[in-house]
């Protein structure tokens, strides 16, 4: 079963002949650091001060790096911690509670992260691809395609630099840390399943091989790649799985997120159920408003009764995102009365249902709006 190969659309291959991100220690657990050293012919032992220069003291300028021999440090530096991205702007919103940052990556493809601060946790939203191939026509990702698949440690780098950036107490509120991970920034996490579990081991290897963050705090959101859901409930690793289903009905699903073609609305609610079973998480269903779309009450009573048809162990939540319209679409958010018809016929039929504060939107950082478009446009 963990090899099953999942059988994607063209649009998800990668472009031949791309040249890799340079290796990073975020890439390697604490064996694979030693070996990477001792192979270019530098002492082991290093290794784990490096990492926890990265992961425990949060440093990225070599001169901190004061227990590191002068003469080696740079061949050192080079060897498990060379940059990954560039920031080229932070925007901020919601008094500084909110920052949102555009990435440059080695190779010039761009992302973006988005720092959340509520009272009492932080939560950085990140992305696992540059770009993104499942087409869902109401997201901003979504329109220009996939370019690449990000590596492990280009994941990691964009929650170590928030946490870093808390630290320094560089954002309102005082200093602080990062307590949650959500991977509902640009692409598709289980497309990039190699990358995203290796972030998600470092996220919770407890330092300073990795953030030492607990599973629980993490949430891996997805379209709904069928076989890789399996995959993830069979990791061992409890992280909370969201699933972006924004319709009950195959029919309409087929439209909004175009890999239900492949998996549908059964076969992948099934899959979200096992997860819940296997890892006891309660699964999130994601379900982004849209008026006249998929926001009415029919939908509503549908939706209830496809989710407790695995019957009402409390195995699921619903999570409804106001819709963020991105440029050019079609759609807008539905209305505020539709909205709470919605939440009350699903709680009729025993589904726990919130609507998702909505961080960043003038800073285009909330769901769906991340395009990474340099000047803004
Ligand atoms: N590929 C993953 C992560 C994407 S972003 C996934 O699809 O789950 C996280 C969530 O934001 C998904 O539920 C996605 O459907 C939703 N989203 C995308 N565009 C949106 C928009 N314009 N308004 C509201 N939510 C949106």
């Amino acid at each position: 079963m963990s090899d099953e190969p999942v059988r994607l659309p063209l649009v998800l291959a990668e472009p031949k002949g791309r040249k890799k991100p340079p290796p990073h220690l975020a890439d390697l657990d604490a064996e694979e650091r030693k070996a990477r050293l001792v192979e270019l012919g530098l002492p082991g032992f290093r290794a784990k001060q490096l990492s926890t220069h990265y992961f425990a003291r949060l440093v990225d300028d070599p001169a901190e790096m004061t227990d590191l021999p002068a003469a080696q440090r740079e061949e050192l530096v080079a060897a498990l911690l060379p940059d990954l991205m560039t920031p080229l702007r932070t925007l901020e919103a919601d008094k500084g509670t909110t920052r949102k940052t555009l990435w440059r990556l080695f190779d010039g493809a761009l992302v973006e992260s988005v720092l959340m601060r509520y009272p009492g946790r932080v939560t950085m939203c990140v992305s696992s691809q540059a770009g993104c191939g499942m087409a869902c026509p109401f997201c901003a990702t979504g329109q220009g395609g996939l370019q690449r698949n990000m590596s492990t440690a280009e994941i990691v780098e964009q929650v170590v630099a928030g946490s870093r950036a808390l630290a320094r107490d560089e954002v309102a509120g005082g200093p602080g840390r990062v307590s949650n991970v959500v991977f509902m920034g640009m692409g598709e996490p289980l497309a990039n399943y190699k990358a995203v579990i290796g972030a998600v081991r470092r996220l919770t290897d407890p330092a300073p091989d990795g953030l030492g963050m607990s599973a629980r705090g993490i949430t891996v959101s997805t379209v709904g790649l069928v076989p890789r859901i399996r995959q993830l409930a069979d990791e061992g690793i409890p992280v909370t799985l969201a699933l972006s289903l924004h319709a009950p009905d195959d029919e309409l699903r087929n439209e909004l997120v175009p890999i239900n073609t492949r998996f549908s609305v059964a076969e992948t609610v099934e899959a979200a159920w096992h997860y819940a079973q296997t890892t006891k998480r309660r699964v999130s269903i994601e379900y982004a408003m849209m008026r006249g779309i998929n926001d009415q009450a029919w939908r509503a009573d549908l939706l209830g009764d496809v989710l407790t048809s695995y019957g009402d162990w409390g195995w699921v939540h619903v999570n409804l995102i106001p819709l963020n319209p991105t440029p050019g679409s079609k759609w807008t958010a539905s209305d505020p009365a539709d909205e709470r018809e919605f939440v009350r016929r699903l709680e009729a039929k025993g589904v726990p249902t919130t609507v998702r504060d909505t961080r960043g939107r003038e800073i285009d950082g909330a769901c769906g709006q991340l395009a990474a478009a340099p000047d803004g446009a």
